[in-house]
């Protein structure tokens, strides 16, 4: 009787475990994630993060940190070449799409196809879209609906999250 009970004990404990988690992604739904992508998800542990990226990347991309505005290596860099993502080298922007924002942080009105995927953060107190790589979930920045057309999009993008690759190297 006693087995029986602890057996409906974790029942009942797995099942409102599997209810929480089905909250959660009420709360944080992928907006465009793409189950049909070309490309495996990269899984590394905390610690194998903490051992490849440098305190400033591992703080911004791991624990969804932001650089201070205006600071970032790439705000104002403005070569032909590609963007890719700091933590894996997943490709993310091409320079053609990158613009003269004013905000602060590089912006894109673009980004590559399959490169990233979205989240509802209401962290803060502001209801953003957040941005992350689509290969090893770091965090980028924001995307919001003031860039220019065609688009009509800012990707707002922390510098430190990316590396940039020259045009030669496309
Ligand atoms: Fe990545």
């Amino acid at each position: 009787m006693k087995s029986l009970i602890s057996i409906s004990m974790a029942f009942i404990i797995l099942n409102l475990d599997s209810l929480s988690s089905q909250v959660l992604n009420e709360d944080n739904k992928v907006l465009n994630s793409n189950e049909n992508r070309e490309f495996k998800k990269m899984k590394r542990t905390d610690s194998e993060w903490r051992r490849i990226l440098s305190s400033s990347e591992y703080h911004i991309l791991r624990e969804k940190g932001t650089e201070r505005a205006f600071t970032g290596e790439y705000d104002g860099h403005f070569e032909e070449g590609m963007y890719v993502c700091a933590g894996c080298g997943h490709k993310l922007f091409d320079s053609e799409t990158k613009y003269r924002s004013g905000c602060g942080w590089p912006a894109f009105s673009k980004a590559l196809p399959e490169s990233v995927e979205e989240t509802e953060d209401n962290s803060y107190g502001m209801r953003r879209i957040e941005i992350t790589c689509s290969k090893c979930d770091g965090h980028l920045g924001h995307v919001f609906n003031d860039g220019p057309q065609p688009s009509g999009l800012r990707y707002c993008i922390n510098s430190v999250s990316m590396d940039f690759k020259p045009e030669e190297d496309k």
